[in-house]
């Protein structure tokens, strides 16, 4: 018999903590790796969020799953506040600065994971645009973790293949969402010094349901395969959170689609929260006491309290939240531009340090809308159409004329202010 964790009832003395609620799991499958039955299988729900599934036939009864369950046991991963440390930073090297999403401070962490010949583990998509956590153990591949993909990135096995790795001495690095990191330490059980972890400050996960349909419709208007999406192409608009951009494989060669009113309703629809998954909007790691060694996030703002000459490219905001982290900060200083800052100045632009995503009406019907008429739910999502077109338009060409882009930046500098 097969029952869903979350919904087992309460006279099942095993499993009556065990995220009674879909509200109450995040999908990190530690449950699922720590079961030795195999009696756990992560099955996608009619959102496409993964939940665990019980055989009971398999289960032993034995309560490991609720042991490593990270919602059961939140705050015994989260790291004192009064240890943590704030900075800006960014990464010198410009090539790695342009490819990733803030100020590269992942890349620079992670090169430093792989000179001691450790794996870094992180989001990467595969050939069919689907998301996974993978490792990687040269810094060519790195590429593919660089740059923040805004949907639920799935573990499958990697906290099992982690702590093989650990076992036989390596060195570590995994980054993920605060829930993905909790995971993981929940399922290691124990501390490991060869173990580096980064959080994100984060928004929210939307499922792959609605990524899968806006690479559909890309394809089907330019009649070709998506070969590669950046949900933040710095070459767009430099440092902003909506510059999404695409390859697209077509029988003429590659095409690059900068700018797309379809990839746009999807980066509207991710900031509108709507379509996260429900554990979000009780996301217990929206805190200043994080559960990564290092915190990885953008430093929106930043102008307002540090004199940055260029932040044209990106800024950082990093918290060091324990000892091992900062061991590896003063490892990666050299290849680093960085500044002390407060806590509560990146929190100031950047709620979701310390806030809950709130979830919106439009959330309960999200994703019966998504089943029904895709089309209509994400063309409600492309707001402004002509504005967007526009402003794009003159960012490229002010791009191209450095005095005009000088004046443009001066401009926006002092409206800041
Ligand atoms: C879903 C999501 C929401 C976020 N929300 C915020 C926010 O509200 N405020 C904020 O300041 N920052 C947020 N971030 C973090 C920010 O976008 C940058 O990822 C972070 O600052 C690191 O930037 P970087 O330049 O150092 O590294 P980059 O080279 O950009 O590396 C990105 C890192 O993020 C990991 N990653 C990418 N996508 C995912 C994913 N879907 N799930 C798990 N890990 C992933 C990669 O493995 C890599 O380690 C969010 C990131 C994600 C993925
Ligand atoms: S109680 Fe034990 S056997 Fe049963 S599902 Fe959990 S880990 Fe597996
Ligand atoms: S361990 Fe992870 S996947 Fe399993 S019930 Fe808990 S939150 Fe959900
Ligand atoms: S908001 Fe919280 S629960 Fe949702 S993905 Fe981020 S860390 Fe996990």
């Amino acid at each position: 018999m097969k029952q869903a964790i979350y919904s087992k009832i309460d006279n099942n003395m095993f499993f009556k903590n065990i995220s009674p609620s879909k509200s109450d799991c995040c999908g990190c499958s530690a449950c699922e790796q720590i079961c030795r039955n195999h009696a756990i299988t992560m099955q996608e729900d009619e959102e496409g969020f993964l939940y665990p599934i019980v055989d009971s036939l398999l289960c032993i009864e034995c309560s490991a799953c609720e042991k490593v369950c990270p919602m059961l046991h939140s705050d015994s991963v989260k790291n004192r506040i009064e240890d943590t440390k704030a900075y800006a930073a960014i990464n010198r090297n410009e090539e790695t600065l342009q490819q990733s999403s803030s100020g590269g401070i992942f890349s620079a962490i992670s090169i430093s994971i792989l000179e001691k010949g450790g794996v870094v583990y992180g989001a990467a998509f595969d050939n069919n645009l689907q998301l996974y956590h993978i490792g990687v153990e040269d810094i060519r591949s790195l590429n593919k973790l660089r740059g923040s993909k805004y949907l639920q990135s799935q573990n499958r096995n990697v906290y099992s293949e982690i702590k093989e790795q650990l076992k036989a001495g390596r060195w570590v690095y995994y980054t993920g969402t605060g829930c993905q990191v909790a995971g993981l330490k929940c399922f290691l059980r124990r501390p490991y010094s060869t173990l580096i972890t980064s959080d994100l400050i984060c928004h929210g996960t939307p499922s792959h349901k609605v990524f899968d349909f806006i690479v559909s419709q890309m394809e089907h208007k330019y009649k070709g395969k998506v070969i590669k999406y950046s949900f933040r192409d710095k070459s767009i608009n430099g440092w902003s959170c909506n510059s999404s951009s695409s390859n697209i494989q077509r029988k003429d060669g590659i095409k690059h689609i900068g700018y797309d009113p379809v990839m746009n309703s999807y980066f509207n629809a991710f900031i509108s929260n709507a379509m996260n998954r429900k554990t979000c909007y009780h996301c217990p790691f929206a805190t200043v006491e994080r559960t990564g060694d290092i915190t990885l996030a953008d430093y929106w703002g930043v102008k307002k309290y540090h004199a940055i000459n260029n932040n044209y490219n990106g800024v950082s905001a990093i918290l060091v939240n324990t000892e091992n982290g900062e061991k590896l900060l003063d490892e990666i200083k050299e290849k680093i531009t960085i500044i002390k800052t407060n806590i509560e100045w990146i929190a100031d632009e950047n709620k979701n340090l310390t806030e809950k995503t709130t979830q919106p009406i439009s959330r309960d019907t999200f994703y019966q809308k998504l089943s029904n008429n895709p089309t209509a739910l994400m063309n409600s999502f492309q707001r402004n159409k002509l504005k967007s077109y526009t402003i794009y338009h003159i960012k490229r060409i002010c791009k191209h004329n450095a005095c005009l882009f000088g004046i443009l930046m001066k401009i926006r500098d002092l409206l800041c202010k």
